[in-house]
């Protein structure tokens, strides 16, 4: 069996056109399949349009989250929820067109474990962030211990192998792109060209993206964390050779009173400095608090398998 594995948020006019799309290419495939779809708390019709697509076609299990926890959790649910050889993860927008299915299970079949999707074509990006994501790509590819491949989003296709070795991560706080990275396995990537949004706009706001970045990049590196020791060395070594100049000025010409300007520089600089040492030292302790709660990564309310009776059914969606 085929899993695809959608997270849904808000997406209430995209769900019919992505069925639309998708089923066909699914079942053209003579393969069975199931479509994964998981409502990220949507305040829209979004589950009343899942619900009906699963009157449609009853491939398609609804797993509806308790409240909103963003795409990352969501992922995470559709991937814990999949029952597939082979799972797939697609954007509910048709950002990433379902016709380069066939293709990733193509791969798949010749003996890869993981598929990538890259966007060799992103202008339907915009240029903002299509420049910031460049930027992030190369400082965090820069200091992270296991890079992420640039351009290539969440859109691809895992074996049940890698599937598990996700599932055994412990983290709550999952950076899906860098989880995936970390595990490896044999990798082949394919190109395809980034569409415009089938309906509705992005879900990621440019604090959201910032938050982001900054997940990803405290999630797989301590590189901010040690870069204050060697900041410290160096400033230590610059305030050693001035004291000494000082020293030496003093003891041949006397004392000089002014230096009422360097005094203050010297005071505020240093204070800016280590405040921003606190600040990196701050973004990992909040996160090390966070793991230690051991929360789980996301509530399910209701999980729906449509018409097959050997599923386990949490609650029918019908009676919510
Ligand atoms: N998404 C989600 N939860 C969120 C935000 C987004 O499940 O909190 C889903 C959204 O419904 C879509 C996918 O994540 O299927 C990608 O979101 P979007 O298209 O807004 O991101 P972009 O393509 O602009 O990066
Ligand atoms: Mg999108």
């Amino acid at each position: 069996m085929i899993s695809i594995v959608c997270p849904f948020f808000n997406e209430g006019p995209a769900v019919g056109l992505f069925m639309a799309r998708v089923i066909p290419i699914m079942k053209s495939l003579d393969e069975p399949f199931e479509i994964v779809c998981i409502n990220d708390g949507s305040t829209d019709r979004t589950l009343t349009e899942l619900l009906a697509a699963q009157r449609e076609c009853p491939q398609v299990c609804v797993v509806d989250l308790s409240r909103n926890f963003g795409k990352e959790a969501a992922m995470s649910a559709g991937i814990d929820h999949a029952r597939g050889e082979a799972v797939i993860i697609i954007d509910a927008d048709l950002q990433d067109p379902p016709e380069l299915i066939p293709t990733l299970v193509d791969r798949w079949r010749g003996g890869y474990e993981v598929v990538l999707a890259r966007r060799s074509d992103r202008s339907s990006d915009g240029l903002m962030k299509r420049s910031t994501a460049r930027l992030f790509y190369r400082l965090h590819n820069s200091i992270a211990d296991y890079p992420i491949p640039e351009d290539i989003g969440d859109f691809r296709l895992m074996d049940r192998a890698v599937v598990e070795a996700l599932k055994q991560l412990p983290e709550r706080r999952r950076f899906m792109k860098g989880l995936f990275a970390w595990v490896g396995f044999r990798t082949i990537t394919v190109d395809y060209v980034r569409a415009a949004r089938s309906a509705g706009t992005t879900k990621f706001s440019a604090w959201k993206l910032w938050n982001f970045a900054l997940e990803g990049i405290t999630a797989f590196s301590t590189m901010p964390l040690r870069l204050w020791t060697y900041l410290g060395i160096v400033i230590a070594m610059l305030s050693l050779c001035y004291g000494s100049a000082i020293v030496v000025r003093t003891l041949i010409f006397g004392i000089d009173v002014p230096g009422y300007a360097s005094l203050l520089t010297a005071i505020l600089f240093l204070g800016g400095v280590q405040l921003i040492g606190l600040g990196v030292l701050g973004e990992y302790i909040g996160r090390i608090y966070v793991e230690t709660k051991q929360r789980p990564v996301y509530i399910v309310r209701a999980c729906d398998r449509g018409a097959d009776p050997a599923a386990s059914r949490t609650t029918s969606l019908d009676q919510v």
